[in-house]
């Protein structure tokens, strides 16, 4: 084509690199029955039945549609206990990926989790990360070892426009681990992309410098890789020097600097279950492989069975498709960008799987011990169906001595995007939903927590409105 007519084209519709085969249909709902099952759930979201709910935001975790090749291998599933087929492909597409030697399959990402912070952690020892997923921080504190978040104040903050607002702050890196001393070091744990900052990537010059950091002190570093596909795209876009470079390849150049990979394939293994704990040393995989046998099952399915690997081995490799890569963080940032033209307050930029608001701006006149991200994902689900999460006070949120709440630093409601689940017109829905939103924003009053279990409350506390 031409060079005029290339410049004439208007930039079309992002449009998915998928055809619909089966469909799940879904109920349509109105307001007055929304409102009534919001009620009943004690205006928590979690509480809701899935049916009542039209575009579930909840999670990215697991709620992923597989392909038709995918499906098809399902049915290839080989059940055998011990050196099934499937297994077989499972772990030589690991040992591709990483190439790394000893791969271990678990139920899920918490899993492995368990089984290697279990043996790298305990009384005082600490881990230092980016940012511990809130598994990763439970599996550590819960050997009693110790995990500290280092971020610089610049990629906490919501409007500072940087490429790599994951990366891990090296100036506190290197403090942290002279104030410990190296010997107390469990691990360093880059979590890519970097969830609980809103899926913002890592750079692939953060982790060398990471890398060489851990050479100098003798520090194991742990790759908690997720998704990492998703982190490759972001590398391979914004970092000097990957413009030609596969995705594949960039995920690889990673691991290559990593002892040790861990991964819940409910995320870029674009699997309903499944997680992986890689490994590059047998001394440690000797250790691990007995606790996965104790407590997840033989070393060829962990906590899986045949067709679960089946389907993994295959969602690693789609994965990595140019096509699949570039739909995804552009249909992410679609609905971000949308967003944000409306002039509704979102983390900036867009990270990978989800979509982040700032509540507390949004609904500026409700307090924030009154919980304005609660306000906001009732009011989505109400007037839209839309379920999300709140992601601040009352997921943090503490008491203190007198009983008195310690807010969050920031009161976010997070709509995290399932993998190849909706399409574009369900994304200019919710849309259309957030225009209802601001037009309707007068609440001056948020709601009060009416129950609240002592851990994690924010999965089953129960609401009322003030
Ligand atoms: C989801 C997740 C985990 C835990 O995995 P599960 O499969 O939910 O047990 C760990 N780390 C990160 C970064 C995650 O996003």
């Amino acid at each position: 084509m031409s060079n005029e007519l290339k410049a004439a084209r208007k930039p079309r519709t992002l449009a998915e690199p998928f055809r619909i085969k089966m469909v799940e249909p879904l109920k349509m709902t109105d307001e007055k029955y929304r409102l009534e099952k919001l009620k009943e759930a004690g205006y928590n979201t979690f509480l809701l039945n899935s049916e009542d709910v039209y575009i579930d935001f909840l999670t990215d975790s697991g709620t992923g549609a597989m392909s038709d090749r995918q499906w098809a291998g399902i049915m290839m599933g080989d059940e055998s206990y011990a050196g099934a087929r499937s297994w077989l492909r499972l772990e030589q597409v690991v040992k591709e990926m990483t190439g790394m030697p000893y791969v271990l399959p678990t139920h899920q990402g918490r899993a492995a989790e368990r089984i290697l912070y279990g043996i790298l952690g305990g009384k005082d020892k600490v881990f230092l990360s980016n940012t511990h997923f809130d598994t990763t921080r439970a599996n550590i504190e819960f050997t009693g070892a110790r995990a500290f978040d280092l971020m610089s104040p610049e990629n906490t903050d919501p409007k500072t426009d940087l490429p790599f607002k994951g990366n891990i702050d090296l100036n506190q890196l290197k403090e942290k681990i002279n104030e410990y001393g190296a010997d107390a070091i469990a691990a360093v744990v880059m979590t890519v992309t970097n969830n609980s900052s809103g899926g913002q990537p890592v750079s692939m010059e953060n982790v060398r410098a990471v890398r060489e950091i851990c050479n100098q002190y003798g520090i194991m570093l742990v790759l908690d890789g997720c998704r990492i596909a998703e982190n490759s795209y972001f590398i391979r876009h914004r970092e000097e020097g990957y413009k030609d470079v596969s995705y594949k390849a960039i995920a690889k150049e990673m691991f290559d600097m990593a002892d040790a990979f861990v991964m819940s394939a409910k995320k870029d293994g674009l699997a309903n279950m499944g997680g992986l704990l890689v490994l590059r040393d047998e001394a440690l995989s000797r250790k691990c492989i007995n606790m996965l046998i104790i407590s997840e099952g033989f070393t060829t399915y962990g906590g899986l069975s045949g067709r679960d690997m089946e389907a993994l081995a295959a969602g690693l490799e789609e994965v990595f498709d140019d096509g699949y890569l570039h739909y995804r963080i552009k249909s992410t940032a679609y609905l971000g960008e949308g967003l944000r033209a409306k002039g509704v307050p979102v983390v900036w930029p867009i990270g990978g799987h989800a979509v982040y608001i700032d509540a507390g701006e949004l609904y500026s006149e409700i307090p924030k011990d009154e919980y304005p991200g609660q306000a906001l994902v009732c009011d989505l689900y109400v007037s839209g169906g839309v379920r999300s999460v709140e992601v601040g006070s009352v997921m943090f949120g503490k008491y203190d001595e007198s009983g008195k709440l310690i807010t969050a630093p920031r009161e976010l409601v997070r709509l995290a995007i399932p993998r190849r689940v909706y399409t574009q017109s369900h994304v200019d829905y919710v849309l259309d939903v957030f225009d209802d939103i601001l037009a309707n924003r007068n609440r001056t009053r948020g709601l009060k927590i009416t129950y609240e279990p002592p851990f994690l409350r924010h999965f089953t506390s129960r609401f009322e409105w003030l």
